[in-house]
């Protein structure tokens, strides 16, 4: 078996966590299997980083913050790696022939392609030439996640998280069969147990769901590398660090659905804090105006959520959309260049900056009327109004206040029946 393993920056949080990671990748291939790991950076050390660059500049996207931010990943496969040289040497396992076990790899040194979009890069293609020789040297390669290189040879990196994307992508390029994704938590739960301590275990989950779940914020996975396993039937097992309990397995829903008898409607409840909500007011109403806001917030890679269009009055109209605190300045900048545009030079703009959403997530749901109505019922029970929503086949989402989040978190979670039973 070839096994990629990830682990985040809990994981690797400490020189003894380190440790602990050359020893568990030194006992996995003792059992006969070939180990691949991807390694984050230390846990704090980007936000440190990021930190840094924001006292220069608050706005990131550009070659000198991905080059900044990405050096984080570049200790920490060096440690694990220097960790499992020393653990191998205690081993008896270097030899003449033999002279080490694992190799640090930058995204670079192993051509992680990607496109040019700084700070949240995708991944183009792998070479997996060096890769492959090394592990039949039986050499553990130690590859620096988040990052990569685009066509002209800038260090990019991929958006939080992206070190659960350079694992998918890089299991997929080497054909492994499985895709381990250890972190600081047992498994994918009902909901983020920080924010729920009745929240549930999930043994199995389907790529869909899973992917509804990280977009809504469930950190626990990257949306991306959900959606990359997805493609090439990769399974995902997220599993702790910590202890070596079995934990989730993301998997295709066929899988699934033959050996529940009764699908659950709702599988997990997923909270994102970071929403910032933008009100456009005093737009003429011509044809056009919404594709040239949309376009000009596309072109600089910002994701868009929930969009409302008030009806028209006297000519003139009123756009509501959420974008992601990270997107916030970003997006500011660029409404502000479209109020010097003629088309948009009576355009009002309002943040509001302390949003939530709230959502739920379940394939059952297709087939079960009533769902959200369900969830409305249950928030207003709790005195917890709404202030935007939106809808899918397999998802409902509200937006709040940010200050309720918990609340609305645990009365979902009890009002759809996903408490864990003591
Ligand atoms: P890593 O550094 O290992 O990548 P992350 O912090 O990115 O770890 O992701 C793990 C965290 O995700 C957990 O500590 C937990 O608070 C959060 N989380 C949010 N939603 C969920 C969920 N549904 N299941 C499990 N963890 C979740
Ligand atoms: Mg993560």
């Amino acid at each position: 078996m070839l096994v990629v393993q990830k682990f985040g920056g809990t994981s690797v949080g400490t020189i003894e966590r380190i440790r602990h990671v050359a020893n568990w990748a030194l006992d996995s291939q003792a059992r006969g299997d070939d180990v691949v790991l991807v390694v984050s950076a230390m846990s704090g050390e980007t936000n440190r980083l990021v930190e840094l660059a924001t006292q220069i500049n608050p706005i990131p996207y550009s070659r000198e913050y991905d080059m900044m931010i990405a050096s984080g990943e570049q200790v920490a496969v060096g440690l694990v790696s220097l960790a499992i040289n020393t653990e191998a040497e205690k081993r008896g396992l270097i030899s003449k022939e033999q002279a080490y076990r694992a190799r640090p790899l930058l995204g670079h040194q192993i051509g992680i392609r990607t496109d040019s979009v700084f700070s949240k890069a995708r991944i183009q293609a792998i070479d997996t030439q060096l890769l492959r020789k090394e592990i039949l040297k039986g050499v553990i390669p130690v590859i620096a996640g988040f990052q990569g290189v685009d066509p002209e040879n800038n260090i990019t990196t991929l958006g939080r998280g992206g070190s659960d994307t350079s694992a998918v992508a890089i299991a997929a390029a080497l054909r492994a069969d499985d895709c381990e994704i250890y972190t600081d938590v047992d498994g994918v739960y009902t909901t983020d147990p920080r924010l729920c301590p009745r929240a549930r275990k999930i043994s199995r989950i389907s790529y869909e769901e899973m992917m509804e779940l990280a977009s809504l914020g469930a950190k626990v996975l990257q949306i991306r590398s959900v959606e990359l396993a997805a493609k090439y039937k990769l399974p995902l097992h997220v599993r702790s660090s910590f202890n070596p309990v079995e934990g989730t397995r993301v998997v295709a829903k066929e899988l699934l659905l033959s050996q529940q008898m009764e699908q659950v409607v709702v599988a997990g409840v997923a909270a994102d804090k970071d929403q910032v909500k933008f009100t456009l007011q005093n737009i003429q109403d011509k044809a056009g105006v919404a594709a040239q806001i949309f376009g000009a917030l596309s072109a600089a890679s910002i994701v868009v959520d929930v969009i409302v269009q008030d009806v028209p009055s006297n000519g003139i109209i009123t756009v509501s959309f959420t974008v992601g605190k990270s997107d916030h300045l970003n997006a500011r900048q660029i409404l502000a260049g479209l109020q010097a545009t003629p088309s948009l030079s009576s355009m009002k703009m309002v943040e509001e900056t302390d949003l939530a959403k709230v959502s739920i997530v379940g394939v059952g749901m297709q087939h079960h009327p009533g769902v959200a109505s369900r969830m409305f019922t249950l928030l207003a029970e709790a005195g917890i109004s709404i202030k935007l929503i939106t809808t899918s086949e397999i998802k409902v989402s509200c937006m709040i206040d940010g200050a309720l989040v918990q609340k609305a978190v645990q009365c979902l979670h009890t009002g759809f029946n996903l408490d864990r039973v003591e």
